[in-house]
């Protein structure tokens, strides 16, 4: 019943995390309102969006360039890394602008079930970090979930030997809810009050 320009949207749209068919029709109605000029601009921002973004070389961040912005600052504490689960974790982090190393994002969580086994994540490129840039601490900010736990138990295990301090956030996060979600100050405090593994 649609017209196949208008359901060619819509299917992109409801592919979208969150997002269900009925917000997919609202938000392509909207766009179809919007003044060409409005139209273009998303275009745009869509192509420089794909062309300009990158993984940073150092962290695996998002980056506009070889090495992402903090990586870059020198003024951050260059011997301590906190482990994320992804970017989006890095940006709840650096909100509570209490936090001042640098961080290395995995790319996921290893899975109980083994859909998500440790080649797939970037487990390498962090233990390799670890002697190169003469690490002292590794902070894992894993979520409190089983994936989070097994994936932090994981590290624990790899790094152990590398004579480098281990810690892990507080449990200030309830279990099961995450980093991503956690207030700047139950964040801040998870940070401040995190404990040896
Ligand atoms: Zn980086």
């Amino acid at each position: 019943m649609y017209p196949k320009s208008f359901k060619k949207l819509i299917d992109n749209f409801a592919a979208l995390p969150s997002v269900g068919p009925k917000m997919a029709e609202r938000l392509v109605l909207f766009l179809f309102k919007a003044d060409n000029e409005k139209l273009s601009d998303f275009a745009r921002s869509l192509e420089d969006f794909k062309k300009n973004l990158r993984h940073c070389k150092k962290c695996w961040n998002i980056s506009e360039e070889e090495f992402c912005q903090i990586c870059k600052d020198s003024s951050r504490d260059q011997k301590t890394i906190c482990v994320v689960e992804d970017t989006l974790d890095v940006f709840a982090i650096e909100k509570t602008k209490k936090y001042t190393g640098l961080y290395h994002v995995l790319g996921g969580v290893l899975s109980p079930q083994k859909t998500v086994g440790s080649e797939n994540l970037h487990f390498k490129d962090l233990d390799n970090r670890i002697e190169k840039e003469g690490i002292l601490e590794v902070i894992l900010a894993m979520n409190p979930t089983t994936e989070g736990d097994a994936t932090a138990l994981y590290i624990n295990r790899t790094l152990k030997d590398k004579g480098v301090k281990i810690t892990r956030l507080a449990r200030g996060l309830a279990t099961g809810a995450d980093i991503e979600h956690a207030d700047e100050l139950t964040l801040s405090s998870s940070l401040a009050n995190r404990r040896e593994v």
